[in-house]
């Protein structure tokens, strides 16, 4: 088998692969594939409130009480987890992709990276947003993630580093073959 790319790069920028736990990371900002209510759920969302404590979501209800609108984010602090801040990313459920799935999708990765670059992060990891409970085809969502990002770190050379941790093999291989396709 022919070894796929796990990182692309660009001046200082820098895009990384890697399969593992999100709430793992020691960065500057974690990315949560959130809902819309900021309720917590499942997946990412549940991982990231066991282990950061009941402060974030005390944080982002009184922020935000009316929640986050899809393909928008908002930011609060870590709590208990390596991070300075969580920013929580509200991407589309996948309808069969004629409710303007691709383009929410596309506006929740840019709204973080704008959130994280606001409050100085050099370092965020993303989890696949979208891929999970909201049902979004992964080939596809993985091609949007990409793009979008690359986009973004050669429009405005930052942040330094993001990260997608991918929790299974089948997921990590899939953005590896989108990365492919993009370098
Ligand atoms: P969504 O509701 O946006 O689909 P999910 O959290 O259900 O979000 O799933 C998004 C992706 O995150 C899926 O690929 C899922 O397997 C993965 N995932 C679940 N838990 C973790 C974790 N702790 N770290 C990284 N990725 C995770």
């Amino acid at each position: 088998m022919s070894s796929l790319p796990t990182h692309w790069s660009s001046g200082s920028t820098r895009i990384e692969l890697v399969q593992g736990d999100i709430t793992d990371q020691q960065v500057d900002a974690i990315v949560n594939a959130a809902n819309s209510r900021l309720a917590g759920g499942g997946g990412v969302d549940g991982a990231i409130h066991r282990r950061g404590g009941p402060s974030i979501m005390a944080e982002t209800r009184q922020k935000y009480p009316n929640g986050c609108p899809t393909g928008s984010a908002v930011i609060s602090g870590a709590g208990d987890l390596a991070a300075r801040y969580v920013i929580h990313a509200v991407g589309p459920v996948w309808h069969g992709g004629d409710r303007q799935e691709a383009e929410l999708l596309a506006s929740a990765y840019r709204r973080s990276l704008e959130l994280a670059v606001q409050h100085g992060c050099q370092l965020v990891a993303f989890p696949s947003l979208s891929t999970g409970a909201y049902g979004y085809p992964v080939e596809a969502a993985a091609r949007i993630a990409l793009r979008t990002i690359r986009d973004f770190l050669t429009e405005h050379s930052k942040p330094a580093l993001v990260r997608f941790v991918l929790f299974d093999a089948k997921t990590f291989q899939t953005f590896a073959e989108a990365l492919r396709e993009l370098i």
